[in-house]
């Protein structure tokens, strides 16, 4: 049997676990809902009975490690979740020993757009690059890099939280603590909520979208306004990083006909280093799939990216 591992992406509503080979071929997946009414011990048991499942199917001895994503702030070192808005319940909770006294395998915890970054680097939009930042639109906004092919972790694994970077000096005020917030300013959230003010109803970023296409002046002005948020958001990354590739993943991704426009404007505008290079900003390719496929390449890639860190 050939050698796999697995990949969890454990998600505020969907938990989605699956058998990946060394190559990036999906061999069995399982998707089911994230039940957090039971408490965390409760939604352990739930991962541990689908990659048991897995496990029981493709064989223990063929299985060369286990990766989970979770959306939050993880602390690396001590594998738990910090801090997650979606997944508050879990907060403090050290997911990766209850994981691996379950299972009694190891297995490495990921925060989700890291594992997505990675997911990407591997088998998706940056294959053919070595280092690049990912990031997701989605509730909020997530972001992961990869440098020198290896994810930025910080010191304590809470690098690459972009969307947190200030895009709006006194903007909408974030759960964060801080104000202007790029995820305040450019997540599906943020489009549905800008639409809201300036008088589009309740509308969800798809509807804004479609309004945007029919060339509607509000919803329009709703992604001149996103894309901006995100342009000076990369700008900043350019100036700092010099990376050769920045992807964007996410719900309002089809919108990237609208956003797109004043989105490099503003890069363009705002960074010399934009200006002067062939620097890339484009989709990314593997959609929601992303974080899955990351989190089942950490095993993997657990020597370069983990191992010289503790
Ligand atoms: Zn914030």
């Amino acid at each position: 049997m050939a050698e796999y591992s697995i990949g969890v992406d454990l998600g505020g509503t969907n938990l989605r676990v699956a058998a990946i080979d060394r190559d990036g071929r999906m061999m069995q997946k399982i998707a089911s809902s994230t039940d957090l009414t039971n408490g965390p011990e409760a939604v352990v048991a739930d991962m541990a009975a689908a990659i048991e499942a897995l496990r029981a199917t493709l064989g223990t001895h063929s299985l060369h490690g286990i990766g989970v994503a979770v959306p939050g702030f993880i602390r690396l070192k001590e594998g738990v979740i910090a801090g997650s808005n979606n997944l508050a319940v879990l907060e403090g909770f050290p997911m990766r020993d209850a994981l691996q006294r379950k299972l009694g395998t190891p297995v490495i915890l990921e925060n989700d757009a890291n594992a997505a970054a990675m997911g990407e680097k591997w088998i998706g939009a940056g294959r053919d690059v070595n280092d690049l930042v990912l990031i997701t639109l989605g509730t909020g906004v997530g972001g992961g890099i990869i440098a020198d092919g290896k994810i930025v972790h910080g010191y304590l694994g809470m690098a690459g939280e972009v969307g947190h970077i200030t895009v709006v000096p006194n903007g909408n005020p974030c759960g964060c603590g801080n104000r202007g917030c790029l995820e305040k300013h450019a997540s599906a959230t943020a489009i549905a909520a800008l639409a809201f003010l300036i008088g589009l109803g309740d509308v969800t970023s798809e509807q804004v979208y479609t309004l945007a296409k029919a060339g509607d002046e509000r919803a329009l002005a709703v992604f001149d306004h996103m894309g901006r948020a995100l342009g000076i958001a990369l700008a900043a990354m350019v100036n700092t990083f010099n990376f050769p590739l920045y992807l964007i993943s996410g719900g309002p991704l089809p919108a990237w006909d609208v956003f797109s426009i004043p989105m490099l404007d503003e890069v363009s505008k705002r960074s010399f280093t934009f200006r002067a290079s062939k620097t890339v900003i484009a989709r990314a390719e593997l959609g929601s799939e992303a974080g899955l496929f990351g989190a089942a390449y950490l095993p993997w890639g657990y020597e370069t990216n983990y191992v010289a860190r503790s």
